[in-house]
């Protein structure tokens, strides 16, 4: 865990250290995930039943790739009733917050009577990427499959990994729930280099979307181009912005609420008050001790963890925005003012009572989220990563006649002969007929 203080004279050298520290993990992935890309590019199902059996333990044939239907359903007959009714209740509240972003079409007539417009028109095919080496995540399903089918994309592909060959009974009831039924149990690069090239089992989708750790986000960056994808929704972050007048040990849980999540994952504390700082991880040293998954969340704690004593508010958002988050608390008196201030996180969390946990699973907003400080130019998963636009212009004589003659003229300065004549000998051919 590193400390800054503000006050501290090579604080700026030091927080230059914070924001690169992750950045490097990165990097070191890009030459394995290249060459797994390649493989399964070269060689197809081949590739990923070799790769799953050496990340994922699991022996599989180009025929078992695929979930069965008697699979899912089986699985999915697994979970109690009370989690199902949960599960029911995040879907929910996650459809109707995606149903209310769904963008209208532009259709408009300017001064010189030509109509424009812009349609929105969903994919084809969506790859719904679903994380599983280190924990289950039947919420990523909901997140990524609802805006999908809200949006009104046709075929949905989803992989997720399954270690051991341990089938998840939420992540399926999640899936039955949401009408996926295109499943193949594979994860990392593989899964994602199959969803973007194809093999003879899988076949291309036009957007691989979905959160997953180093390798799936690194895989994501490298076939970005061929394929779409959403963001880059890599290993969690979260900063926790809170004054003295918290309860410490409701803030260490939101930081170990990351962290949990991967050794690569970081959690960060801004405050005005060192001795709150203190108390504060005092409670996550006494709390890793007894979290079970305390391994990863010390790891990431140590490496990655954050307390940044500042001297005013307004210097927190400034480092807010120079981390840009993935997840951002403002555990304040007056969360919107300091929220007004912040212009990059993915998803922000206001007041003392709404933990990030509660947009993971049933806020409605979606827990895809933009990581490593992409949120500076980009958002989370939305209806609009499972739509395009497409533009339209519509004129008759009039209008043509009347914005023409720009037109050509613009394209006789960029010495494009055929577009000038394309222009301008319609132009001709209708002031002649006007004036016969
Ligand atoms: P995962 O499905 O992302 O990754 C598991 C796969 O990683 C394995 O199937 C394997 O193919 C691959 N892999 C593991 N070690 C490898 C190696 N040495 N070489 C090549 N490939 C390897 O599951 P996970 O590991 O549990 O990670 C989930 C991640 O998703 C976490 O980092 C979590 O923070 C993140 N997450 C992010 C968001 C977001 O919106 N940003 C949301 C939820 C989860």
């Amino acid at each position: 865990m590193i400390y800054l203080d503000t006050s501290d004279p090579a604080f700026f050298l030091r927080f230059q250290a914070l924001l690169t520290a992750r950045g490097q993990q990165g990097e070191s992935v890009a030459a394995p995930v290249r060459d797994i890309i390649q493989d399964v590019r070269a060689r197809g199902d081949a590739a990923l039943c070799e790769l799953t059996e050496r990340f994922d333990r699991v022996t599989l044939t180009p025929q078992t790739l695929r979930l069965t239907q008697e699979e899912i359903s089986e699985s999915a007959a697994q979970v109690p009733p009370e989690t199902r009714a949960a599960l029911e209740l995040a879907a929910a509240r996650i459809t109707a917050f995606h149903e209310a972003q769904m963008p209208r079409d532009l259709d408009m007539t300017d001064a010189e009577g030509i109509r424009l417009g812009m349609r929105w028109i969903a994919l084809d095919s969506a790859g719904l990427y679903v994380p599983g080496g280190k924990a289950a995540y039947p919420s990523s399903v909901l997140m990524n499959a609802l805006p999908a089918r809200v949006a009104g994309v046709e075929r949905l592909a989803m992989c997720v990994p399954t270690p051991g060959g341990e089938l998840n009974p939420l992540v399926m009831a999640a899936a039955q729930l949401c009408g996926v039924t295109e499943i193949y149990r594979i994860g990392g690069a593989q899964a994602v280099a199959a969803m973007a090239y194809g093999t003879v089992t899988i076949a291309p989708v036009d957007r691989i979307t979905g959160p997953g750790n180093a390798y799936v986000a690194e895989a994501k960056k490298q076939v970005y181009g061929h394929t779409g994808i959403d963001s880059i929704a890599g290993p969690s972050e979260i900063v926790v912005v809170a004054d003295s007048a918290n309860d410490p040990a409701l803030v260490a849980l939101d930081l170990l609420a990351q962290a949990e999540h991967d050794e690569l994952a970081q959690a960060v504390l801004i405050t005005d008050d060192a001795a709150f700082a203190e108390r504060v991880v005092a409670t996550v040293e006494e709390t890793l001790a007894i979290l079970s998954r305390r391994e990863i969340a010390r790891r990431s704690w140590e490496d990655y963890g954050a307390v940044v004593v500042v001297r005013d508010w307004g210097e927190a958002s400034e480092i807010v925005n120079a981390l840009a988050p993935e997840h951002l608390e403002v555990m304040l008196d007056d969360p919107r003012a300091f929220s007004a201030g912040v212009r990059h996180a993915g998803a922000i969390f206001m007041g003392r009572h709404c933990p990030e946990a509660l947009g993971d699973y049933v806020g409605g907003p979606n827990h895809v989220l933009p990581t490593s400080r992409t949120a500076r130019f980009s958002s989370g998963l939305s209806v609009f990563d499972f739509l395009k636009r497409t533009t339209t212009i519509e004129t008759d004589a009039a209008g043509l006649l009347a914005i023409g003659p720009a037109g050509a003229e613009l394209a006789r300065a960029e010495g494009l002969e055929a577009h000038g004549l394309s222009l301008s000998e319609r132009i001709r051919r209708l002031t002649e007929k006007g004036s016969e």
